[in-house]
């Protein structure tokens, strides 16, 4: 799609520097998304905010990793197969412990009708694609996990 050419994020990279946050006390965060791109580029960001990061590429598989692991944050696909972002969220808050994540959904501007749709479902914050460091640093903000 040539939204995140490589010298765009550049410049998070060089940001990147020593933490003194121990593994136990990072925050974690699953990224979904069918996009092995947009995930890398998603898991760059997240652990310049010190965040770990695991990946999902659909739904379902997104799913399977909060049953082994419920993690504290989540950025969220909209489209994707086998299962899509608002399917994932509904059966995830479903979910007994599912209530834990906080939730930010990525749209992009022919998905925006669905946001309403998505903060019905509950999610916390949405985002529009492409993304980059400081949006996903001020979201988080305003979602409370950072
Ligand atoms: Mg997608």
């Amino acid at each position: 799609m040539g939204l995140y050419p490589e010298g765009l994020y550049a410049a998070h990279t060089a940001r990147m520097g020593s933490t003194n946050v121990g593994e136990d006390e990072m925050k974690s965060c699953l990224v979904v998304d069918d996009s092995k791109v947009v995930r890398s580029v998603a898991r760059r960001i997240l652990e310049e905010l010190n965040f770990s990061v695991d990946e999902a590429e659909d739904g379902q598989v997104a799913l399977d990793a909060c049953s082994e692991a419920m993690p504290d944050a989540i950025l969220l696909d909209w489209n994707m197969p086998v299962m899509n972002g608002l399917e994932f969220l509904r059966a995830l808050r479903e979910r007994a412990d599912g209530g834990h994540p906080i939730v930010v959904f990525c749209t992009t501007e022919n998905e925006i009708t669905f946001i309403q749709e998505a903060i019905a479902a509950g999610a916390n914050e949405y985002i529009m694609k492409p993304f980059d460091h400081d949006i996903v640093q001020s979201k988080f903000v305003q979602a409370g996990i950072l």
